[in-house]
């Protein structure tokens, strides 16, 4: 087992991936954005890694030569609540969306830039800060738009904005996981219960009229997008 190289004191990142071309490029990336790196290429070796290490994150690939990444991630999530943010090929969004499922916090589809990789990452360390601080950060400010989840209110550039229960609901979650993918099932079952976690459309419907109240180009979103076959996200930066 090598030593993490990188920054020492800096959140230590664990890649499970068995492609040495994605490890040419993401080893020497992540250390350069001041992490440090430790590799796994194989799934089994990856679980070993992550109970000896207690890595901040975990970068997972799905396509692994020994265990499924699918299962890499449920066993994972059987002993640890570390952020894993899973890399899997264009097209796959059923993976994607079981990855999520499982618990997995976000993905990253193959090929992928420098910029949406540290994206990913810090929303992840993030929001796992956020999780160990009771209560969370109450208001979510993101360039102009500001969800007060204390006082329950929605401001954009400064401007006051009416929302419906079901409206304000379905922004404070996605506020509350600000920069996280949020799958269709996730929000229905936080926005309208668990009896309600396969009526997709009630999502698209209320996504479409949120959209006209806080976008100001409902077509274009710069707040709320579409994440395709998966879900929604609000985008941070
Ligand atoms: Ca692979």
């Amino acid at each position: 087992m090598s030593e993490p190289r990188g920054t020492p004191g800096a959140a230590q990142i664990l890649v499970i991936e068995d492609e040495p071309q994605m490890l040419r490029f993401l080893r020497p990336t992540l250390i350069a954005h001041g992490y440090r790196v430790v590799t796994a290429g194989t799934g089994a070796e990856g679980l070993r890694q992550a109970a000896s290490r207690s890595p901040d994150v975990i970068l997972l690939d799905l396509g692994l030569p020994d265990l499924d990444g699918l299962e890499v991630t449920r066993r994972l999530r059987t002993t640890s609540r570390v952020p894993i943010v899973v890399i899997s090929a264009r097209g796959r969004e059923g993976d994607k969306v079981e990855a999520l499922e499982l618990g997995a916090d976000d993905y990253l589809t193959k090929p992928f830039g420098v910029r949406e990789l540290v994206a990913r990452i810090r929303v992840a360390l993030r929001h796992a800060a956020a999780q160990a601080r009771p209560g969370g950060d109450p208001v979510v400010s993101v360039r102009g738009l500001v969800v007060d989840l204390d006082r329950r209110r929605v401001t954009v550039d400064g401007t006051e904005v009416r929302l419906t229960p079901i409206q304000y609901r379905l922004l404070a979650t996605l506020a509350a996981h600000v920069g996280r993918v949020l799958t269709h099932r996730f929000l229905l079952q936080e926005v309208w219960g668990r009896n309600y976690s396969t009526q997709a459309h009630y999502v698209r419907v209320y996504m479409a009229q949120l959209r006209q109240r806080i976008e100001r180009d409902p077509a274009n979103p710069a707040y709320l997008v579409t994440e395709p076959g998966v879900g929604y996200r609000l985008l941070d930066e």
